[in-house]
């Protein structure tokens, strides 16, 4: 559980996808590509297409396509969790890496990004 989250965490997930699901899911959806629709510009980068999923063991990823893939469980975390989600996937369309370079990126979007990684590390997936 996240202590940073202010929603309650749902219960555990079961195999077959329920009507619940679909909505968190479709929830997902719309606020974390608003998110990505307003913080691709700041970053200066381009995507192909978001995929929400349900990743065990990972928030986001980003691929060499430009696809962007994020873990519907965002929704459950604070709103400045899930942007800096959203900023390190984008600022991986510039690095596919995390070398300084890629850091100093993160970094110009979202200055204060080094706590919000540290509060993020405290969130299990
Ligand atoms: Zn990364």
């Amino acid at each position: 559980m996240c202590r940073g989250g202010r929603r309650k965490p749902l219960r555990t997930v079961r195999k077959k996808e329920d009507p619940q699901r679909k909505q968190n899911r479709e929830l997902a959806r719309q606020r974390i590509t608003r998110r990505v629709e307003y913080f691709a510009p700041l970053v200066g980068v381009t995507y192909n297409r978001i995929f929400i999923k349900e990743q065990k063991t990972r928030w986001g990823s980003c691929s060499s396509l430009g696809n962007l893939n994020f873990n519907w469980k965002l929704i459950l975390l604070n709103e400045e969790l899930l942007d800096y989600v959203v900023v390190h996937e984008l600022a991986h369309r510039k690095q596919m890496n995390h070398s300084p370079t890629f850091w100093a990126e993160v970094e110009r979007v979202l200055p204060d990004y080094r706590e919000r990684r540290r509060r993020l590390k405290e969130c299990r997936v």
